[in-house]
C-alpha cells in the first residue's frame, strides 16, 4: 500500500511537469527574451533577430518566433524550445530552468543584470552599426571613384553593348548620359572571404542615384571585347560568374534613364535592357523611364503569411526599398520573363503595394514582359491594375 501511494506521487510529480513543461513551451517568444533580458533584438518576419546575448556576436542570435527554436551563428547558444534557452541563459538545470519559467512564483532576472545585459546587447549593436556605415561609406567612395574614371560617348562600349542586345542606334539615338564606360575595368569580387578578379576589360557602368540625387552606386556590365559585344564570360575555378556587379549602396536608388520635366508616370524595370526597350517602345506620353537594379530593391522586405509562400504584402518596418518619387502619379512595373514567375510576381506587388501606401492616389501596374510579345503592345494593351492594401 506504501507502495503504491509514492507510485501516485510519482505519477503525480510527472505529469505536473508534464503540464509545465507544456506551460513553458507556450510562453510567447517576446515574452520570453523580455524575461531573461536578451535586449535588441528585432524581428525579420519569423524570427527576432540580434546581438547574441551570450557571446555578443553581433546580429548572430536569432529565435523563431513560433517554434522557439534558437541559435547563435558565433557561438554554442541553441537550442529548441523555451526551456532550453532559459537553462543556457541562466545555466540552470532543467528543472530549475522550468522552476524559473513556470514556477509557483515565476522569476525574474533581478535588474542589475537585466541592466549589465541590456549594455552588452547595445554595445554589440552600436558596434554593428559603426562597421556597417564605414563598409557603407567606403562602398560609396569606390563607386564615385569608379564613376569618375568612367567615360562617355556614344561610339564606345555602351553603344557596342547595347547593339549586341537588340537596341540599334536608330532607336536610340542618344545615349541617356547615366550609362558611361570603363575601357579597362577590373572585375573585383568577395569569394570565400577573399577578394579576387577573376577579369577586366571593357566595362559599361551605369549610375545609381538614390533619392536624395546623389550617386551612392554603380552597376557594372562586362563587355565581351570581341563581336558581337554581348556580356562577358567570366569565370573562376571553373565557375561561371554574373558579368554584371553593382559596387555602392544600391537600396532605395534606381538607373534614371530618362527623366522628362514633366513626367508623371514611372515605367520601371528591373534591367537596363529590359527598360530601355520600354523606353523605346514610347507607350506613353510623360513618362520616366528607371531601371530598378534588382528584383529585392524594387520589391523591399515582404512579411510572410501562414499558408501563402510568397504574401506580395510589404513588411512596411523596411525604410530602404525604393519608394517612386513624389511626382509619380502612376508606377508601371516591369515583369521579365523569369524563372519563378510567382515569386516574381509577389514580389513586384509587394513593391507596388508598399508604394501606394507611402503614396495615396498613385496607380500600381504591372506589365508582362514574357518570350515573343511586342514590349510596346504589352504597353499600350492592357495590363493589371494591382488594388492598393486592403482595398
Ligand atoms: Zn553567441
Amino acid at each position: 500500500m506504501g507502495t503504491d501511494l509514492v507510485a501516485d506521487a510519482r505519477t503525480d510529480s510527472r505529469s505536473r511537469d508534464d503540464f509545465r513543461i507544456a506551460e513553458a513551451k507556450a510562453i510567447p517568444v517576446p515574452e520570453l527574451v523580455n524575461r531573461l533580458g536578451i535586449a535588441r533584438l528585432h524581428p525579420t518576419g519569423t524570427e527576432l533577430v540580434g546581438p547574441c546575448p551570450l557571446c555578443g556576436g553581433r546580429d548572430r542570435f536569432g529565435i523563431n518566433l513560433t517554434s522557439a527554436v534558437f541559435l547563435c551563428r558565433k557561438c554554442d547558444l541553441r537550442g529548441g524550445d523555451q526551456i532550453a534557452l532559459a537553462m543556457q541563459m541562466l545555466n540552470m538545470t532543467f528543472p530549475q530552468a522550468l522552476q524559473f519559467l513556470c514556477g509557483d512564483a515565476p522569476a525574474r532576472l533581478d535588474e542589475r543584470e537585466l541592466q549589465r545585459r541590456r549594455k552588452i546587447a547595445e554595445e554589440a549593436e552600436r558596434k554593428q552599426r559603426e562597421t556597417q556605415e564605414r563598409y557603407r561609406r567606403k562602398a560609396v567612395a569606390d563607386a564615385r571613384a569608379i564613376w569618375d574614371r568612367s567615360r562617355p560617348g556614344s561610339m564606345g562600349v555602351v553603344r557596342a553593348y547595347l547593339m549586341a542586345r537588340g537596341i540599334a542606334p536608330d532607336l536610340l539615338p542618344d545615349l541617356p548620359p547615366v550609362l558611361r564606360f570603363v575601357l579597362d575595368h577590373a572585375y573585383v569580387k568577395q569569394i570565400g572571404g577573399e577578394w579576387v578578379t577573376p577579369h577586366r576589360g571593357p566595362c559599361m557602368i551605369a549610375e545609381i542615384t538614390a533619392p536624395s540625387g546623389e550617386l551612392t552606386a554603380v552597376h557594372q556590365t562586362w563587355v565581351d571585347p570581341s563581336p558581337p559585344h554581348g556580356k562577358a564570360r567570366i569565370e573562376w575555378n571553373g565557375e561561371v560568374l554574373q558579368s554584371k556587379l553593382v559596387r555602392g549602396s544600391k537600396k532605395g536608388g534606381a538607373i534614371r534613364l530618362h527623366t522628362p520635366a514633366d513626367a508623371e508616370i514611372l515605367v520601371m524595370g528591373e534591367g537596363i535592357e529590359t527598360t530601355l526597350s520600354a523606353m523605346i517602345a514610347r507607350p506613353f506620353e510623360r513618362a520616366a523611364y528607371w531601371a530598378g537594379v534588382d528584383l529585392g530593391n524594387m520589391s523591399g522586405r515582404m512579411v510572410k503569411v501562414k499558408g501563402m509562400r510568397h504574401s506580395g504584402r510589404p513588411d512596411m518596418t523596411d525604410r530602404k526599398a525604393f519608394l517612386p518619387p513624389p511626382w509619380a502619379r502612376r508606377l508601371v512595373f516591369i515583369m521579365d520573363g523569369d524563372s519563378d514567375p510567382v515569386l516574381t510576381r509577389a514580389k513586384l506587388e509587394c513593391g507596388l503595394r508598399r508604394a501606394m501606401a507611402f503614396r495615396p492616389g498613385l496607380r500600381g501596374q504591372i506589365v508582362h514582359a514574357g518570350a515573343g510579345v511586342d514590349l510596346n503592345d504589352v504597353l499600350t494593351g492592357a495590363s493589371e491594375t494591382i488594388p492598393a492594401e486592403g482595398a
